[in-house]
């Protein structure tokens, strides 16, 4: 307090301008004043003696006192300036939340909450808030404890940054930091499904569905990068759908059809247990991956395709029982597709092809391979006889005898061919020999495996040549036409086996 504006103080009391002094600078300073000991006491004062100074006459002591309570108040007045520092509160929505050393640290405090607010998503949030700072004095020590920190500054301030919400067929999909982003993650999911290339040529890509995006405030963390939105629009969302049960159907097997687990099918239907019945045409519920968005491509397509050679067996007599040799060998052709079509999410809906001509023409393969047994068809066990197969030869050269089938009494399993003693029997294809011995009324016998379930057997030998588990060639002597067993002369009694049952072996001989 200057010297002049003392004496001015002094000088209203004295010409008893009481009231008006509370309009000096100083007294205004002294209204500001927090130490409440001071402002009580300067209206304790005038409260007092206000109302009496009007009448009570200069040099009266009355005067005197209140004179004297504004002298110390004016001391009073230099002793705050001396005992306390500047400093700023901040106000936010005009509620006070604290208190910093000056306006521009208070401002800077503010941009810097909003910058880290910002920060994860690269831009500086902003706020709707009200803020204000106002100048004040505060005692010494009083800043140090109490000055408003970061977070604070964070819990009191309600922020935001941009964002852009990404909508399809009215669904709020996403929110993603920017325009950009989006027409980016739109691309992406384009280019996965779409793979253009010189063979590939990609005439129009649409999205079926209606794509919106709205420009919003947000959070930061309610903002997902342009990769989690890829991945979340090729995933697709899980959705439950319907499902006709089919005859066959069990709980496993519909799980297994749909790639679901059978728990994740019992999921689906609350109440369901393994055990639960179904009934075909039943309605049931499975979870199916349903895509958010649906990209339709329209192209044209040049693929390059295989064609498989041929295969041609010829019969070639010369080759030993088993042997085989390519005469010729082959090679795939090729031929070039041209293919216009139409995909949705990847995948072909329609199909149409232009263009189709072979570029290059398969060779056949040759295979020259001797004779072998083959089976055409194999008789069940009730239709006796009734199997056909080819390969075999005459075991001996001679009229038949007897023919197979129901003679009189009972039924001839085999053919006899009439043949005088010593004769060579010859094996009628290649196989082991099975048995070599003599065994009741088939006298001395020879029954040959020849793989495939077929079997020849030849009975009534003078003489056996081969022994079991022997290899024999077809056409191989194997024994001599005897009598042995039952038999009333000279023959050999053949029989064809295929799987246990006997054929008539007539029709199977060339
Ligand atoms: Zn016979």
């Amino acid at each position: 307090m200057t010297k002049p504006e003392l004496t001015k103080i002094i000088a209203a009391v004295n010409n008893k301008i009481v009231l008006p002094i509370a309009k000096i600078r100083n007294v205004e300073i002294i209204a500001k004043i927090r130490n409440m000991e001071i402002r009580r006491l300067i209206k304790h004062t005038f409260a007092e003696t206000g109302a009496k100074l009007k009448s009570i006459p200069w040099r009266s002591r009355k005067v005197w006192g209140p004179a004297l309570i504004l002298l110390m108040a004016a001391a009073g007045t230099g002793y705050y300036l001396n005992t306390t520092v500047s400093a700023a509160m901040i106000y936010i929505n005009g509620q006070q939340i604290g208190i910093v050393n000056s306006v521009e640290q208070g401002k800077q405090l503010v941009e810097e909450v909003l910058r880290k607010e910002g920060q994860t998503i690269g831009q500086t949030a902003r706020t709707h808030d009200q803020i204000d700072y106002r100048s004040t004095r505060l005692k010494k020590g009083v800043i140090n404890s109490g000055c408003l920190s970061e977070s604070d500054l964070s819990n009191n301030l309600t922020t935001y940054v941009d964002g852009v919400e990404l909508n399809i067929a009215g669904e709020n999909i996403a929110i993603l930091p920017s325009q950009d982003d989006v027409q980016n993650t739109l691309k992406a999911f384009q280019d996965y499904y779409n793979k253009p290339s010189d063979s590939n040529v990609i005439d129009t890509v649409n999205f079926v569905e209606e794509i919106a995006t709205e420009q919003i405030e947000t959070q930061p963390e309610e903002i997902q990068t342009a990769d989690m939105v890829l991945d979340k629009l090729i995933k697709g969302k899980t959705a439950s759908i319907d499902y006709i049960v089919k005859e066959t159907d069990t709980w496993w097997q519909i799980a297994r059809n749909n790639n679901m687990l059978t728990k994740e099918v019992l999921a689906c239907n609350p109440g369901a247990t393994e055990n639960t019945a179904l009934r075909p045409g039943q309605n049931i519920k499975i979870a199916s991956s349903v895509p958010y968005l649906t990209v339709i491509s329209e192209g044209v397509l040049t693929q390059t395709q295989a064609i498989p050679f041929e295969v041609q067996n010829i019969t070639d007599e010369s080759l030993a029982e088993g042997k085989q040799v390519v005469k010729q060998e082959g090679s795939e052709g090729l031929k070039q597709i041209t293919t216009a079509y139409t995909q949705k999410n990847g995948t072909y809906i329609e199909k149409k092809v232009l263009d189709e001509h072979i570029t290059k023409q398969p060779v056949t393969q040759i295979v020259a391979k001797a004779p072998s047994l083959v089976i055409y068809s194999i008789a069940s066990a009730s239709s006796r006889g009734s199997a056909r197969i080819s390969g075999l030869s005459w075991p001996v050269k001679g009229y038949v005898s007897s023919p197979y089938g129901y003679r009189s009494r009972d039924f001839h399993s085999g053919i006899d061919i009439a043949a005088g003693t010593g004769t060579p029997i010859t094996a009628s294809a290649s196989g082991t020999v099975s048995q070599a011995c003599y065994s009741g009324g088939y006298g001395n016998m020879i029954l040959i495996n020849h793989g495939n379930g077929v079997m020849t057997r030849y009975g009534h030998a003078s003489k056996l040549m081969v022994s079991a588990g022997q290899h024999v060639n077809k056409g191989q002597t194997i024994g001599l036409v005897g009598s042995t067993g039952i038999s009333t002369g000279p023959h050999l009694h053949f029989e064809v086996i295929i799987n246990g049952q006997t054929i008539n072996p007539i029709t199977n001989l060339p």
